[in-house]
C-alpha cells in the first residue's frame, strides 16, 4: 500500500534520510522508532508529500506519487504539533476536510456525528478547541483525519505531551480503531513501549538509515545490528 523505494532527503549538508526502502502492506499498522533527529517525521512528511526527496521512488496504492502534491494522495495525517483552527468549533474542525472537498451538508453532519462518538467527544461537538484537555485535542485531530476516509493514516508522535495513563488509554483506543477501520498506518514514536503495543512491525531509524524492519518479537529476539539490541533492548 506504501513503498518506499530507495528514497533519500537531504537539507542542505543534512542528509535527513538515506536510501530508505520500506513496505507497508494493507492495512498494517506500522511504527517507526527512533531516537530524536533520526529522520522518523521526515519519512512521514515525503509519503504525506510535504517533503521532496532528492531521490527515490514513493508508490501510493500501486501509483507512483512521488511527484504528487498531498491533497491527491488520499492521506489523512496527524503532526506533533498539530494545529486546530482556533475559532472553529470541535464540530467545524473535524468538517473542514469535507467541506473543502464539498461534500454535502448532510453528509458531512452524519459523518462528523459518527466521528465524534467514535472518539468520544459527542457532547464536546459545540466547544472551541481551547476548551478541550490535551487528550480530547489529539482525539479531535484523529476524528479529522479520519473524516476524509484516508485509505491511509500518518500518525506523529499522536499522543505526545499526555500524561502516561492518558497515553496508555490513547493507544489502546488507537489499536482498536485500526482494527475496525483497516487503514493503513505508519505512526512515529520514540516511545518503544508504545511501539510494541501498537504495531504489526515496527521499523527502526537511526541516522536516516533504516536498521531493522519487523514483528515486534522478532526485533526483540533477533535484533540484526548493534544499535537495534541497544536501543529495542534498553527498558530504562
Ligand atoms: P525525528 O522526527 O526522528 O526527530 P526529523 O525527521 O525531524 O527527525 O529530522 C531528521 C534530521 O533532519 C535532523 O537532523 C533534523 O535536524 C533535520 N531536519 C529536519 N527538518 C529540517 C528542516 N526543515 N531543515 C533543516 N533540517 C531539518
Ligand atoms: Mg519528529
Amino acid at each position: 500500500m506504501i513503498e518506499l523505494r530507495n528514497v533519500s532527503v537531504a537539507f542542505g549538508p543534512v542528509r535527513a534520510l538515506s536510501d530508505v526502502d520500506l513496505l507497508v502492506a494493507e492495512g498494517e499498522l506500522v511504527a517507526l522508532l527512533g531516537p530524536s533527529g533520526s529522520g522518523k517525521s521526515t519519512l512521514l512528511r515525503v509519503v504525506a508529500g510535504l517533503e521532496p526527496p532528492v531521490a527515490g521512488t514513493v508508490v501510493i496504492d500501486g501509483r507512483d506519487v512521488t511527484y504528487e502534491p498531498p491533497q491527491r494522495r488520499g492521506i489523512g495525517f496527524v503532526f506533533q504539533h498539530y494545529a486546530p483552527f482556533p475559532h472553529m468549533t470541535v464540530r467545524e474542525n473535524v468538517a473542514f476536510g469535507l467541506r473543502v472537498r464539498r461534500a454535502r451538508r448532510e453528509l458531512i453532519r452524519r459523518r462528523v456525528d459518527e466521528l465524534l462518538a467514535m472518539v468520544g467527544l459527542e457532547k464536546f461537538a459545540e466547544r472551541r478547541p481551547h476548551q478541550l484537555s490535551g487528550g480530547q485535542r489529539q482525539r479531535m485531530a484523529l476524528a479529522r483525519a479520519l473524516a476524509i476516509e484516508p485509505r491511509v493514516l500518518l500518525l506523529d508522535e499522536p499522543f505526545a505531551a499526555l500524561d502516561a495513563h492518558v497515553r496508555r488509554e490513547l493507544r489502546a483506543w488507537l489499536r482498536r480503531l485500526h482494527d475496525e477501520l483497516g487503514a493503513t498506518t505508519l505512526m512515529v514514536t520514540h516511545d518503544r513501549a508504545e511501539a510494541m503495543e501498537l504495531a504489526d512491525r515496527i521499523a527502526v531509524l537511526n541516522d536516516g538509515r533504516l536498521e531493522q524492519v519487523g514483528p515486534p518479537g522478532e526485533l526483540y529476539d533477533n535484533p540484526q545490528t548493534p544499535f537495534v539490541r541497544d536501543f529495542i533492548g534498553d527498558t530504562t
